[in-house]
């Protein structure tokens, strides 16, 4: 017997025939002789419609009214889910964030979790209940308020469980298969993995895969829990995340490798695209030290979340360089108006804004041990007539810069420069993998 914790997305229990199907997976692990604690998220678009509701009443809402609204999306689908168990004859309980011990900091809307004290969901379990815990939320203990982990965070809520409890594997449910390795609409020949390790899931999520939330895979890092992201309206397997030193479970994972006969891991595990962000070019900087420091620290102060930057030789005729770095396409407006404000200060000539790029990384923990990795990118796109106009690097991930329009067929012809295409074409259910 194991302890399974199972999270399901928004749009696993959208509505009530879903509540049903997903209640039925849950009732088919407990029959299986495993304990289950679920974390679920609000129903489809709740929580976009709960934000909705808000913004016509107040231009900024109060953020500890805020997460006392949005935290009212899971608690409709929490009670829901633990009626459907029970009207297949099992016995569930459902639990809010704070009767489940989840403890965060008081940051409203954005709380990190700082104890989880799963007293009550103990109890349940001991009495063979079947636990149902609404994701997305906390409790701080100063403020005795409620609060919100963010966007996604039911993601975060069950690996917490999950670690707290020491169960055994924490599934997360969406409505895509798996982690593939790029997204299966950009790239049609993209495959799902059997599993990646944390390491390449944080850095995916970082540069734009959004299966699954970066907190929740650097909680689950940190905390050696299993992760198994899979699909909800499938049966198959999905992918596993291996944390540091893990192994996948005996049986996972497909036909096992024969005996004396190594798996050859691949040196890339995906090709990510990101559409998000915007790049800001300074130019006419005076090349003197300290310029770079100016600049960045009126970015940091406008509270604009930097990525990559790049830094030209300065002509020697004039002695100015130019300083290109993008951003969250949200963060520029604020970001141009915090470096227009200190123009003569800093004695740049201009500033030009282009929200057109699109960012295509490759990540793989292989490339730390193998050369040519950033060259079979750099040919592909050569040959392919894209042209890069930034690149950054990591340990395991090469970024490029490129034309927004660009990017579907720059991750398309580097996917098979690395040999990542499949025999087939991906099925994609559209899903959203929420
Ligand atoms: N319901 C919340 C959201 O939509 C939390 C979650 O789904 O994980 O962001
Ligand atoms: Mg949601």
């Amino acid at each position: 017997m194991a302890l399974f914790v199972q999270k399901y997305g928004g749009s696993s229990v959208a509505d009530a025939e879903s509540i049903k199907r997903v209640a039925k997976r849950i009732v088919d692990t407990r029959r299986a002789g495993h304990d289950v604690v679920v974390a679920v998220s609000a129903m489809g678009d709740t929580t976009d419609e709960l934000l909705d509701l808000a913004a016509q009443v107040a231009p900024i809402p109060a953020p500890r009214e805020l997460d006392m609204l949005l935290s009212s999306g899971e608690r409709i689908s929490m009670a829901l889910l633990a009626m459907a168990i029970h009207s297949m004859g099992f016995e569930a309980r459902s639990f809010t964030g704070s009767q489940a011990g989840m403890i965060t900091d008081a940051t409203h809307g954005a709380a990190r979790i700082v104890d989880v004290t799963p007293v009550r969901l103990r109890e349940a379990l001991d009495e063979g209940a079947i636990v149902i815990v609404a994701g997305f939320q906390g409790f701080n203990r100063d403020t005795r308020d409620i609060t919100t982990l963010g966007r996604g965070g039911s993601d975060t809520t069950a690996v917490a469980l999950a670690a707290a409890l020491d169960a055994d594997v924490c599934e997360i449910y969406s409505d895509v298969d798996g982690i593939f390795t790029a997204d299966p609409r950009v790239v049609p020949r993209a495959q799902k993995l059997t599993h990646v390790s944390s390491e390449e899931m944080l850095e995916l999520a970082a540069n734009g895969a959004k299966v699954l939330y970066i907190r929740a895979v650097e909680y689950a890092r940190r905390h050696g829990v299993l992760i198994h992201a899979r699909s909800t309206f499938s049966s198959g397997e999905g992918t596993w995340v291996l944390g540091h030193g893990m192994t996948l479970p005996a049986g996972a994972g497909g036909p096992t490798v024969a005996e004396g006969e190594e798996m050859e891991e691949p040196i890339v595990a995906g090709v990510a695209t990101d559409l998000s962000q915007a790049k800001i070019t300074v130019t006419g900087v005076p090349d003197v030290p300290g310029k770079a420091a100016e600049i960045f620290k009126i970015v940091a102060k406008s509270g604009a979340n930097v990525d990559m930057i790049v830094q030209n030789v300065s002509a020697a005729s004039t002695g100015r360089t130019d300083i290109s770095f993008t951003l969250p396409k949200e963060d520029a407006a604020i970001a141009l108006r915090a470096l227009a404000g200190e123009q003569s200060d800093v004695g740049f000539e201009n500033l030009v804004h282009d929200d057109q790029i699109g960012k295509l990384s490759v990540v793989g923990a292989g490339m730390r041990t193998h050369s040519g990795v950033s060259a079979t990118l750099f040919e592909a796109l050569s040959v392919s007539g894209i042209n890069i106009e930034m690149i950054s690097t990591s340990e395991i991930r090469i970024s490029v810069v490129v034309r927004g329009d660009d990017l579907a067929e720059a991750a398309r012809v580097v996917h098979t420069a690395y040999g990542l295409d499949g025999d087939a074409e991906a099925v994609v259910h559209a899903g959203s993998g929420r």
